[in-house]
Formats: structure tokens, C-alpha cells, sequence
């Protein structure tokens, strides 16, 4: 097994990644809330532990990926305030809540697909873990962190902390949290504003509620996580991710839950991706430069030049590292795409290579060098750094400038398959390849006039010697009233 590196956000460094119980490796990220169509917030995290996923598959790990759909307690105003999100869409859209989810669930599989993200190995909906989720309060309640408060119940956030660090993962203490509390509405159940929602009683007119012990209503979002993690990971396991932006209140509140039900962390690792700009901006509706991944394949936001394809989406994402940020642009993705190219034409090159004898490049240290990248903290810029590096001396081998042996061929193309398919998730473009069909059949329609010409000068030799090596090629042609049709028999 390689050694692998991840960066921990709770310790704040770099650490050796040690499985509970090697060769298995439980994996719990935060997946969507189902309330709208997936944008480039989604796509991020997304990618970024598709990458974690298949590498350590890759390296002889079995991954037990776990991935969760929120479809319930996702609140307007922040955590604890306001109207459901889904609920809110279903109510002006006069539909159920769960085909509002369903819709956008179907939605962000089709975006993921696109994106060639693979998979998780279970995908746990919030709505279907109530009964784990009341389970939980009840143990927090039971170990005194919790009170009920007209039919709520909610987290002790001073009295945890009393005993704990609440605001060891974002590196903030009380006071820091605190004072930049907002109160609101509603707030005066709590007894201090920083305590946090582990179960809502609900309003009349929610519609999305569930029986409880202490009302009918709905569970705090924090709760979702922590419940169906322990469920499906049990109570320790490997890594926790998400965005940078669910660091806080989000995960520290889950750390806050599962200390105060369990007595000590699940977690042994916290991964978080940056986030996305856009020219510089956060992306956000009001700011009118939100992007919704499909606006992206088909082109038809008006702050985009053209459509991208989501190989371009892919690769641009993957040109920096997950825990920088990266600002999307017109020109940037243009960039990304002749990159993507470039190294799509290197992959087709290989095959254009002739071996020699001996081999006058020095390339047989490629694949450890991306290995080295990988295992450090998924440096995914400099393997693709390093993949360009091969590409030029590649050009050089086609050109006739350089000589490699039949063997040192056979890895090199063993190593660009590996990491463009396998570990980058990289596929060949659709849009290129509709590109290169469109050029192909030019070429035959082409070829086929001529033989029309050549038939009405009555120059059977040439119509005939077309017809006869296309049909050796592969092509069947048939002559019929508006010219030849013809098809590739192969
Ligand atoms: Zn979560």
C-alpha cells in the first residue's frame, strides 16, 4: 500500500492516512440539499472525493463511500430559522415535497454522470433516517447537552463546552461564536442563541414533520450526518469531507453531537475542498452570476461565451488543488479546454509511436512521480504538470525525434491510461469526438463526389477504383436516386 498523505482540517496538518481497519476504508461526505439544480458549488466536492474514491480503490483499498441526500430540515435563514427549503419549492410549485426531491435528486445524477463522478456506495436520504436521528437526541438529552424547549430540543452549546472544545475543527472559541451570533426570531426558546436545533417542533403549515417524543416536526440539519454516518460506518471511522463552507456550524456541530452522544469524535479524518468564484466574485443568486452545471453543458447562461463541456468543467476543476480556491471565467475555461485537448491528443499519439531498439528519452520515472503527487495530499496540478511534461517528449517520438523501446512504450501508455481514465476520471471528450465524426464523413461525402464526377465524365477507371478501395476499407456503398449512401461496415 502506497503512503498516502491527507491534509486533516482538525489537527491543521499534513498526516499519514492510517485506516481503522485496513484494507477497509469508510468514507462519509455531504451531498446535496434537493432543492434546485446542481451548480459549480456542487460540482467541487464532488469531484474532489470522486478523485479521493478512486485513488484509494486504486491503491488496493476497499472504500465503503457513503454520500447523503438532504431532503428534509434545510432551512431558509440559516440551521434553525425559517421555512424548508424543499418544502418552500414544493408549496409554489403545488407539489409533494418528496417529488421536489425526487426531481432534483434525478437531476444531480444525471450532472454527476456527465461529470463522470462516480457512484457512492450508498446514497442515505435524510427523510428515510428519522427514526436514527430521534435516536441520537435521545442520547444527547440522556447525557444532559441537550434540553427540550416548547416541543424543540436543542444543543447546550456553554454547557458542552464546559467539558469540550466547541470550535476545535474552525479554530474559534465561545466568545468568537458568540459574538457573531445573530439573534432571531424565534430565538427566545434557547437559552443562549449559540445553542443549536437538534429537533424542530413544527409550524401548522409544515408539511414536512414527523412524530417525536417531544412534538411533531423535524430534525435539526446537523442531525442527518452524525445518525447515518454511525449507521452505515459505525461509531469511529476514517474520513468526514464537504466544502470548507459546512466547517462551520456544520461539522463542528456534528463533532458536537457525536461527542456529546458517544463520547468521543467518529472522525478520524476531516477533508475539505475550497471554494468557487466567479470572476473573482462568490457565486450567488442575488449577485446574478449564479451558473447551474446544465447552463454549462448547453451554453445558455448569459455569462457564458459558449457551452463547456463537462470533461472541460472536470479538468478545469482538477487543475487546482482542492484546498486552493479557483476562480471560473470565459477565458479561463477556453484555457482548460486546449489543455484538456492537448492532453486527449497526446493519449491518441501513443499509438502512432513506432518502438526502437533503445529508448533516448528520459521518461521511466513518470508514473512514480505522479504516484508521488497523488500520495501527497492529491496534488492533482502536478500530476497533470507532469503529464504535459510527457506529452511534449511523446510529440517529439511521433516527430521521429526521439526513439523509445516496445517496453518503455507499453508503460508510458500504461501510465497516461492509468491516470487520465482511472485516477483524473477524465474521459474523451463527446464534443471532440463529434467533431472528429463530423470531419470524418466530410471526408468519405467528399471522396464520393468525386467518384459522382468522375461517373459523369464517364471515367469508369477512377469511379470504379474509389468505389472498390473504399469498399476494401470497410465501406459499404450503395448508389440510389439522390447519390451514394454509404455505411462503415466495421
Ligand atoms: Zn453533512
Amino acid at each position: 500500500m502506497r503512503n498516502l498523505v491527507i491534509y486533516n482540517t482538525l489537527s491543521r496538518q499534513k498526516e499519514r492516512f492510517t485506516p481503522l481497519h485496513a484494507p477497509h476504508v469508510g468514507m462519509y461526505v455531504c451531498g446535496p440539499t434537493v432543492y434546485g439544480d446542481p451548480h459549480l458549488g456542487h460540482a467541487r466536492p464532488a469531484i474532489t472525493f470522486d478523485i479521493l474514491f478512486r485513488y484509494l480503490k486504486h491503491i488496493g483499498y476497499k472504500v465503503r463511500y457513503v454520500r447523503n441526500i438532504t431532503d428534509v430540515g434545510h432551512l431558509e435563514h440559516d440551521a434553525d430559522e425559517g421555512e424548508d427549503k424543499i418544502a418552500k419549492k414544493a408549496r409554489l410549485e403545488q407539489l409533494e415535497p418528496m417529488e421536489v426531491a425526487q426531481y432534483y435528486i434525478n437531476r444531480y445524477h444525471h450532472a454527476m454522470d456527465a461529470l463522470n463522478v462516480l457512484p457512492p456506495s450508498i446514497e442515505p436520504h435524510a427523510s428515510g433516517h428519522i427514526i436514527e436521528q430521534i435516536e441520537l437526541v435521545k442520547q444527547i438529552l440522556d447525557n444532559g447537552f441537550a434540553y427540550v424547549s416548547n416541543g424543540s430540543v436543542y444543543f447546550d452549546v456553554p454547557k458542552y463546552n464546559q467539558l469540550h472544545h466547541y470550535g476545535k475543527l474552525s479554530g474559534r472559541n465561545l466568545t468568537d461564536v458568540i459574538n457573531t451570533s445573530r439573534e432571531l426570531d424565534g430565538q427566545d426558546e434557547k437559552h443562549n442563541p449559540v445553542d443549536f436545533a437538534l429537533w424542530k417542533k413544527a409550524q401548522p403549515e409544515h408539511i414536512m414533520r414527523w412524530p417525536s417524543p417531544w412534538s411533531d416536526g423535524f430534525p435539526g440539519w446537523h442531525c442527518e450526518c452524525t445518525a447515518m454516518g454511525k449507521k452505515y460506518l459505525g461509531s469511529h471511522f476514517d474520513i468526514h469531507g464537504g466544502g470548507m463552507d459546512l466547517v462551520f456550524p456544520h461539522h463542528e456541530c456534528e463533532i458536537a453531537q457525536s461527542v456529546a452522544s458517544q463520547g468521543d469524535d467518529m472522525v478520524h479524518y476531516w477533508m475539505h475542498n475550497n471554494m468557487i468564484t466567479i470572476n473573482g466574485q462568490k457565486m450567488g443568486k442575488s449577485l446574478g452570476n449564479f451558473i447551474t452545471l446544465f447552463e454549462f453543458f448547453d451554453g445558455s447562461n448569459k455569462n457564458l461565451d459558449k457551452a463547456y463541456s463537462p470533461m472541460t468543467i472536470r479538468f478545469f476543476i482538477l487543475q487546482a488543488h482542492y484546498r486552493s480556491t479557483v476562480d471560473f471565467s470565459n477565458d479561463a475555461l477556453q484555457a482548460a479546454e486546449k489543455g484538456l485537448e492537448r492532453l486527449l491528443d497526446a493519449v491518441n499519439a501513443l499509438e502512432k509511436i513506432q518502438p526502437s531498439n533503445v529508448t533516448s528519452v528520459q521518461i521511466s520515472d513518470l508514473s512514480e512521480k505522479c504516484y508521488d503527487a497523488m500520495d501527497d495530499d492529491l496534488n492533482t496540478p502536478i500530476v497533470i504538470a507532469h503529464l504535459f511534461d510527457a506529452s511534449r517528449i511523446i510529440n517529439q517520438l511521433v516527430d521521429g525525434k526521439a526513439t523509445i523501446t516496445a517496453d518503455e512504450l507499453a508503460s508510458l501508455k500504461e501510465t497516461f491510461h492509468t491516470f487520465c481514465f482511472d485516477i483524473l476520471g477524465l474521459l474523451e471528450d463527446h464534443a471532440s469526438n463529434a467533431g472528429r465524426e463530423e470531419a470524418f464523413a466530410g471526408a468519405v461525402n467528399l471522396l464520393l463526389a468525386e467518384r459522382q464526377e468522375a461517373k459523369a465524365n464517364k471515367d469508369w477507371a477512377k469511379s470504379d477504383r474509389i468505389r472498390n478501395e473504399l469498399a476494401a476499407l470497410g465501406f459499404e456503398i450503395k448508389d440510389g436516386k439522390n447519390g451514394a449512401e454509404w455505411k462503415l461496415n466495421k
